[in-house]
């Protein structure tokens, strides 16, 4: 993060702004409308400073720049036409801990000015740090155009009910779920964008008055295999809505970003030098947090209901009676497979795909015959220290020894490496990855050097 967005209270608050032409006068503008007392120093001014003048809204101060002028302020905005005087009162205010935006400088600033939308109270700020003012606009324009104008209005009138709410509901997951009805309530929206206050306040009435829901219920969610942008639209409404988040080792960092930020976050994985959580203990956790009229998200890796013992999961909660629902995720073998240029199925190479566990919970859970047959594509998830024994049988099972084998690590990721060679490598090639990786045997490998499209690394 280069700069922390922050919304400042400025009002009767003593603020610089240095420049008195077009530009400084749309600054001069905001600093009003957020109520600042208002000192600008220029040589001269444009004619809609002196009308603020005349106004009282601001105090002009003609002549040349002058660092005393800084002090005792809080916000300085250097907005003359000169380069040189706009880094004299960056400096200025450096030396004093002011805090100060230049125009068209972000590089010698120590604030700079998002662009904003104004749905007052409710304020969106979209800053691109500088790097592309233009690229900043062009959001603010899309989310100007998504985001009703009656937005204002429902953050206003949450405002005023806030003492209510909190007096009619002492547990803090009731208040949210209540705030949450009233923000999807359309017709509300309806009536507050029509002015009609009497209709409002009905429909505000009838919500006091409804229980709010308190059954805890778990929804399991797929969170794809590693890039973010994978997820489903529906998985993400659901962590945007969870007051607490149970999550294993292989959700990715930029998936665990978009959880929302107050809730409860807790980590059933396997770390470095610790044992993993027992599935029996994640079971508990769930049926804990569930009983207490929680709603929880629980984010697996890829799809939960291929090799994520979601299943298992969800039995127990079935057991205890806790409501539950399941969003689907890309599964390993699906990113791994598009980010690696690897089809699953070809016409010309195989006409069915299975995925299969390399840690089979007994011996002969496999039969090796059958997936040592040509014409499909065998993907095997948690097959890295099995590798040796994945290449003996399938080769003791007649499949052929130039078979083309892939490892797809850390797939769909940036740090996604792939190596491929032949079943007779199989062994090898597992030492040269680190989990996860999924291993790809059949004959459809061989399409990656025509398909390859994702920069993976290729290991020395
Ligand atoms: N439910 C998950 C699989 C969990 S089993 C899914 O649908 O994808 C864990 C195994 O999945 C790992 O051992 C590895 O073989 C595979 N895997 C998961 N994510 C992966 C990734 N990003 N790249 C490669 N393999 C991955």
């Amino acid at each position: 993060m280069d700069y922390l967005p922050l919304f400042c209270q400025l009002k009767n608050r003593a603020c610089l702004l240095v420049g008195a032409g077009d530009v400084a006068e749309r600054k001069a503008r905001l600093l009003l409308d957020a109520g600042a007392k208002l000192t600008v120093n220029a040589l001269t001014f444009t004619s809609q400073f002196e009308i603020w003048a005349d106004e009282g809204k601001v105090r002009l101060l003609k002549g040349e720049f002058s660092p005393l002028l800084v002090d005792e302020k809080w916000l300085v905005i250097a907005a003359t036409d000169s380069d040189l005087v706009n880094q004299e009162v960056s400096e200025a205010a450096e030396q004093r801990r002011v805090f100060c935006n230049v125009v068209d400088a972000p590089e010698s600033a120590s604030v700079i000015m998002p662009s904003i939308i104004d749905r007052s109270p409710l304020m969106i700020a979209v800053s691109s740090g500088g790097n592309a003012p233009v690229l900043a606009r062009l959001l603010r324009e899309r989310l100007e155009s998504i985001l009703p104008q009656h937005l204002g209005k429902l953050a206003q009138v949450a405002g005023g009910l806030r003492a209510r709410v909190k007096a009619q509901f002492s547990e803090m997951s009731d208040r949210r779920r209540w705030w949450e009805k009233l923000f999807n309530h359309h017709r509300l929206a309806q009536s507050l964008a029509n002015n009609d206050d009497a209709q409002s306040g009905q429909y505000l009435e009838e919500l006091f008055s409804e229980p709010v829901d308190k059954h805890g219920e778990v929804i399991l969610v797929g969170a794809g295999p590693g890039d973010a942008g994978l997820l489903t639209l529906k998985g993400l409404q659901q962590m945007q809505l969870a007051d607490v988040v149970v999550y294993d080792r292989l959700v990715s960092d930029g998936v665990l970003n978009l959880v929302r930020r107050d809730a409860e976050r807790i980590f059933v994985g396997k770390r470095a030098g610790h044992h993993c959580v027992p599935q029996e203990r994640i079971n508990e956790i769930l049926l804990e947090q569930a009983q207490m009229g929680k709603r929880i998200v629980r984010l697996k890796g890829g799809d939960p209901f291929i090799f994520g013992r979601g299943g298992e999961e969800l039995e127990a909660l079935k057991a205890a009676g806790i409501a539950f629902s399941v969003v689907p995720g890309i599964t390993a073998a699906s990113g791994c497979s598009a980010y690696s240029g690897i089809p699953l199925t070809h016409r010309d190479h195989a006409q069915s795909v299975r995925l299969i566990t390399g840690h089979a919970k007994q011996d002969g859970a496999l039969d090796w015959a059958c997936l040592a047959q040509g014409q499909q594509t065998l993907v095997f998830y948690m097959g890295l220290t099995q590798a040796g024994e994945i290449q003996r049988r399938l080769l003791e099972n007649g499949l052929a020894a130039q078979t083309p084998v892939a490892l797809v690590e850390n797939g769909t990721s940036q740090q996604q490496r792939v190596v491929t060679g032949n079943l007779t490598d199989l062994e090898n090639l597992a030492k040269q990855v680190q989990s996860p990786s999924l291993i790809i045997v059949g004959s459809v490998v061989s399409l990656r050097h025509k398909l390859n499209w994702f920069a993976s690394e290729t290991p020395q």
